[in-house]
């Protein structure tokens, strides 16, 4: 923004972005999608952060939730699927100055993706990555995802889905440098905003299982936690995710949970009912991969130059 003064020069002002500095296209999901409500909520968190838009790049891999990024004005990336993360932390190594989101899904994410999630955990770059877990392949039509849970009919499995589902939040805690989990609920903004906005102030990878309605192929899964809040479980602590005192009476069920105790939160994610929301664990010790990578352990270009010319010169013949 300009401000033209009475001696005609002009004082650059500082930038102030708006919710619409955020927004791309119009978004495609079906009405009553939980996708709608987190765009919403990471445009928000943008605009309150006041991140630069050509600073802060939405990456994706392919699913219904992996349209994020084209309804971000930010920079953006739709990528194949499951390989939203590789493409992420490509991002990251090369660039650790952006700011990088990752929209992916339970199917993207767990099945196809599985490898690169593992990884990335335990890469632990410095990303926001929200998992849209709707318990089912939603762009495809309904097929059964890892988190279909057992007995739920999907065009894959018309008499019922065979295998138990798998354990997002007990797999993600296995993981050797994982340094932020939370789970949370798409239908609670309020929840929904602190959960990603600490996952954002998190340095690190932070994972966000959410829990979304898919109201056209899932909708049963998602309404028996809406209709029925003693189904979920609320995660508090001063360290955790915090919630004003007026909506702790939409959650009947509490526990304190101290998010850096790993053998605490590995007992409450193993329990999916009541499904726990809130952060089930955090250590922002954790090194960051990009910092030891680019920054080279302390080796400059020349140096690595110099390694790499080192190492070519054995194969001179
Ligand atoms: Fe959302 Fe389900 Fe529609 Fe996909 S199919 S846009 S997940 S409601």
């Amino acid at each position: 923004m300009f401000g033209l003064k009475a001696d005609w020069s002009v004082d650059i002002k500082e930038r102030y972005f708006a919710l619409g500095d955020y927004a791309g296209g119009e978004a495609r999901w079906c009405p009553g999608c939980g996708d709608h409500a987190v765009l919403t909520v990471v445009q928000r968190i943008c605009r309150d952060n006041q991140l630069p838009p050509e600073m802060t790049v939405a990456v994706s891999g392919i699913g219904c939730s992996s349209r994020l990024p084209h309804y971000m004005g930010t920079y953006g990336f739709h990528g194949l699927h499951g390989r939203a993360l590789p493409v992420a932390c490509g991002i990251k190594s090369r660039r650790p100055e952006l700011d990088v989101w990752v929209a992916t899904g339970d199917g993207d994410c767990y099945s196809i993706g599985a490898g690169h999630w593992l990884h990335a955990v335990r890469y632990n770059m410095n990303m926001t990555v929200l998992v849209f877990d709707n318990n089912i392949y939603g762009l495809t039509k309904k097929q059964t995802s890892p988190t279909t849970p057992l007995g739920f009919k999907s065009n894959t499995h018309p008499q019922g889905a065979i295998l138990a589902p798998l354990n997002p939040l007990t797999a993600t805690l296995g993981i050797s440098n994982v340094s932020f989990l939370a789970q949370t609920v798409d239908w609670n903004p309020a929840h929904l905003y602190a959960t990603i906005k600490a996952a954002h102030a998190h340095k690190g990878f932070s994972l966000v299982n959410i829990i979304q309605r898919c109201p056209v192929f899932s909708e049963q899964l998602s309404k028996d936690l809406q209709d029925n809040p003693s189904k979920l479980l609320l995660l508090t602590h001063e360290n955790g995710i915090p919630i004003e005192e007026k909506l702790l009476r939409f959650f009947p069920n509490t526990q304190e949970h101290d998010p850096s105790n790993m053998s605490e939160a590995y007992d409450i994610a193993t329990n999916l009912s009541p499904a726990p929301i809130g952060l089930l664990y955090h250590d922002p010790e954790v090194p960051c991969y990009e910092e030891l990578s680019s920054m080279g352990n302390n080796m400059g270009v020349e140096d690595k130059l110099a390694g790499i010319n080192a190492a070519l010169d054995q194969f001179a013949v």
